[in-house]
């Protein structure tokens, strides 16, 4: 990328107050912590030439240090709009995640909802349209559809038209196999993406986890791709042997993506496995898990984790949370704030709460959970970058919490965060730091992108 340079020698810079230095492999990283903003500098003489433009004006300085180093400093600067960026605060996800049944007609080894039969007194479709309808008046946005298996309630279908003639965005989950040919053209423009989950790379590793079944998910993903909707595949590979399996995935993939290239479609690999019916992974086991999987969507996706990062951090948003607070909806009524329902004990049911008196209930969990409000994070000087992590992995005092106005930050154990992983954000924002050049207008401050 090229940039020009229009800077008057009178200039002086303001730059944010809260600035923080971190030295890295050789560089520092100068970052605006409350804008979520940053500069990466290559030599202490670099450093010097910024500690400068903190006080004087751009002509007292190019007096002072070498032409070049100054120009490096001045584009890095102009370039990440160091002075005039202002991150925005993150928008609470308008996003409500509705299991609509916990009956399924498989029984997966890895299940974490454990479906199978449905639970006692699940919604009926009168209670179900009223939740969307409430959910659409408090500004929900984007509706996630999910089981057990959707397609066995007989009211999917107008479940599915009444949110989108109330303007939702849906997202339907789905183990493929039940999906005939009239209900996928009967909902055709109405859902806006579909996943089909595939645990396996063939008909064997697939039945491991499902035990029947491949055939006809396979054939629904391709009806789906051929009906031109939306299509992810998601996979969430079984553990053990995966070391020997990242080919055979990459190839399976690959084959899918080649296949249906220019389709939209997607494939999606989990990154973690969550405690289910069969499978309790430790932390380790999902560390090895996470390293094979980086190694598969690497493949698949060259550069995919600098590109996410690239893609959130041009957002300009501070990262306050995960996506803790979000309302979940099970099957019987019950409200969590995570869709990791199980894990979770329910804040209240829709059928004796008003859906008003629940978004509260989630701004306040948000609030709560935000990175300010944890330590060490709250000192933290990449936190609006970073986030904070899964608030279930590392702050169960808050998710296993069901009177969250007993919490405050005193109370809330800390959680351990090492070296090492704030390392890997120092290495992906000294990565990304020329992706992230703004097209900068020197004239009227504005950045085009
Ligand atoms: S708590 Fe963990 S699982 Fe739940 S939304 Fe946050 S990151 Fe996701
Ligand atoms: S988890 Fe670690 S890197 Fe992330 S905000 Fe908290 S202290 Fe910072």
């Amino acid at each position: 990328m090229q940039i020009s340079l229009e800077i008057s020698p009178d200039k002086k810079y303001n730059f944010p107050l809260d600035i923080s230095t971190v030295e890295f492999e050789g560089k520092y990283i100068i970052i605006a912590v409350k804008e979520a903003n940053w500069i990466v500098l290559n030599s202490l003489d670099e450093l010097d030439a910024f500690e400068k433009l903190k006080v004087k004006k751009v002509a007292e300085v190019y007096g002072e240090v070498d032409t070049g180093v100054l120009m490096r400093t001045l584009l890095q600067l102009e370039a990440k709009q160091f002075e005039v960026f202002t991150a925005e605060e993150e928008d609470i996800e308008r996003g409500l995640c509705l299991y609509l049944t916990t009956k399924c007609n498989m029984c997966c080894i890895h299940c974490y909802m454990y479906a199978g039969e449905a639970q006692e007194k699940e919604l009926n479709t009168i209670e179900i349209t009223k939740l969307l309808d409430d959910f659409v008046e408090y500004g929900g946005k984007k509706l996630t559809i999910s089981g057990g298996e959707v397609v066995i309630r007989p009211d999917f279908e107008t479940i599915v038209k009444h949110a989108k003639s109330r303007g939702l965005l849906i997202t339907v989950l789905t183990n493929g196999v039940l999906w005939d040919s009239g209900l996928i053209q009967a909902l055709n423009g109405y859902i806006d993406e579909v996943q089909v989950s595939i645990d396996g790379y063939d008909k064997s590793t697939y039945n491991a986890v499902r035990k029947f079944g491949f055939d006809e998910a396979t054939q629904a993903v391709e009806a789906f791709l051929q009906a031109g909707y939306k299509t992810t595949i998601a996979i969430t590979p079984l553990a053990a042997n995966l070391d020997n399996e990242v080919d055979k995935y990459v190839l399976f993939a690959s084959d899918w993506l080649n296949r249906w290239i220019n389709s939209g479609l997607s494939i999606k690999f989990s990154h973690e496995i969550l405690r289910g019916r069969n499978v309790n992974p430790t932390d380790i086991t999902n560390q090895q898990y996470r390293y094979y999987i980086e190694q598969i969507v690497e493949r698949l996706y060259p550069n995919n984790k600098l590109n996410s990062f690239v893609i959130n951090r041009r957002s300009r948003r501070r990262f306050k949370n995960c996506g803790f607070g979000e309302i979940s909806v099970q099957s019987n009524g019950d409200v969590y704030f995570c869709n990791r329902v199980f894990e979770l004990p329910a804040i209240a049911n829709i059928r004796s709460m008003p859906f008003g008196e629940i978004m509260n209930l989630s701004r306040c969990a948000r609030k709560m959970s935000e990175v300010d409000n944890l330590k060490p994070c709250s000192n933290c000087e990449i936190r609006y970058i970073c986030g904070g992590g899964c608030r279930i992995k590392y702050f169960s005092s808050i998710t296993n919490c069901n009177d969250l106005n007993v919490l405050s930050i005193d109370n809330i154990p800390a959680r351990e965060c090492c070296y090492n992983e704030k390392m890997e954000f120092y290495r992906l924002m000294i990565d990304t730091n020329e992706l992230l050049y703004c097209d900068y207008d020197s004239k009227n401050n504005s950045c085009c992108r």
